[in-house]
């Protein structure tokens, strides 16, 4: 315990970049970025432009789902060892982000037509009364299996099942809640609410628990098929909610998130918590004139994504050695949505991954060095 204690607290921000590969419709196209053969290096050049720069790891875009997450396989151990873990996905539009996270064929393994959830008897009223709203879920371990499919998964359905699958070998007693949801416009929307046109959702703090998401559903999860099913579910409230609201959902990040409780009680006379955070950020683009136009038009215009923009001066903070302490006035945790639900994960004792996607185009050039830059100032 000591150990991984230390080991966590020295750690910064890791930070990888992943090359996404070109899609069929790109075949005979040449790529402006360039891998070493170490994976540590990336360099991306046309005539105009040379930039290059050292990361934790640098995926080609022959990488594999699996090469990714292992990766960041150890936030596993270090989750069950009490710390926060934080993996997100950063980039512009179309470069790989929400591959990285979510991936294909996670849901090829689901149980079909297992009953889940009945939503209304979920839904808390806020995070005090989790312990007695709670709908325990009825598990089935019967997966159907789909090993082609299953290759592509994403880094959060192999989180789930490699969580799962590590409470079981070592045979580890502890309560796993659910929750996913999206931030669109600093405004916060519950995932795993199919009423799409619910009111957006408050982030409150309480001085021993800290902050949370007053309404936000919360499923006490008992196996990865539960967990994978919330997560399909929330994917496609996404969606719909997006077009209900004429939402951009490139503009939107996602968050999902699982709370672990054990049942021994801290210092303060509370359960142990651990949080892993798994997150589909935004698109990192430029504003462009559409959008700048219909910005103004729904007076949006303060910053169109605000979010974003603080967890780039919060990393960078963090990465100049701020100490992510609540005390500490230097990291503006406050000034955002993302960064304020964030701010017990972020920095001091969280392990923390960074993956920035960028795209092999050149037409993609200056936003692949924009995204660049930015993993950079978080190393
Ligand atoms: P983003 O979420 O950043 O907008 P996507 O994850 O949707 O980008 O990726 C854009 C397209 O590229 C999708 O069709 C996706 O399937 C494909 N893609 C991205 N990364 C990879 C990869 N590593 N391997 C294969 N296809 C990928
Ligand atoms: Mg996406």
């Amino acid at each position: 315990q000591q150990n991984a204690e230390q080991q966590v607290k020295s750690e910064k921000i890791r930070v990888a970049v992943r090359v996404r590969p070109f899609l069929a419709k790109e075949i005979g196209k040449e790529s402006v970025c360039y891998v070493s053969k170490n994976g540590k290096q990336i360099r991306v050049s046309d005539l105009s432009h040379t930039i290059e720069g050292t990361y934790d790891k640098v995926f080609p875009k022959e990488a594999t789902q699996n090469d990714a997450y292992s990766y960041v396989a150890d936030v596993i151990p270090n989750l069950l060892q009490g710390f926060n873990c934080t993996i997100f996905a950063y980039g512009q539009t179309g470069s790989g982000k929400t591959y990285t996270m979510f991936g294909e064929g996670y849901d090829s393994q689901l149980m079909l037509n297992k009953s889940t959830f009945d939503n209304s008897k979920t839904i808390n009223e806020s995070f005090m009364n989790r312990h007695h709203s709670i709908n325990q879920v009825q598990s089935d371990s019967q997966l159907l299996s789909d090993t082609n499919k299953s290759q592509k998964r994403g880094l959060i359905p192999r989180c789930i099942s490699e969580l799962f699958n590590y409470i079981k070998t070592n045979g580890i007693k502890v309560t796993i809640y659910c929750s996913f949801l999206q931030i669109y416009n600093e405004k916060l929307y519950d995932l795993l609410q199919d009423t799409y046109t619910k009111n957006p959702l408050q982030i409150r703090e309480e001085k021993l628990q800290g902050i949370y998401v007053e309404g936000l559903s919360e499923y006490v999860v008992q196996d990865d098929n539960d967990c994978l099913n919330l997560l399909k579910r929330g994917e496609k409230n996404r969606i719909k909610r997006s077009t209900k609201m004429n939402i951009k959902s490139s503009r939107s990040h996602s968050l999902f998130q699982l709370l672990l409780e054990t049942d021994q009680v801290d210092n303060k006379g509370m359960l142990k918590r651990a949080k892993l955070n798994l997150g589909d950020l935004a698109g990192s683009e430029k504003v462009n004139k559409d959008e700048e136009m219909k910005a103004k038009h729904m007076l949006e215009l303060r910053n169109i994504n605000l979010s974003l923009t603080t967890l780039g001066k919060v990393i960078q903070v963090l990465s100049q050695g701020g100490t992510g302490n609540q005390q500490n006035p230097h990291v503006p945790f406050r000034e955002s949505k993302l960064t304020r639900l964030l701010q017990d994960s972020l920095g001091g004792n969280c392990q923390t991954y960074l993956i920035a996607t960028v795209s092999p185009l050149l037409e993609s050039i200056e936003e692949t060095i924009s995204t660049l830059k930015f993993a950079d100032r978080a190393k």
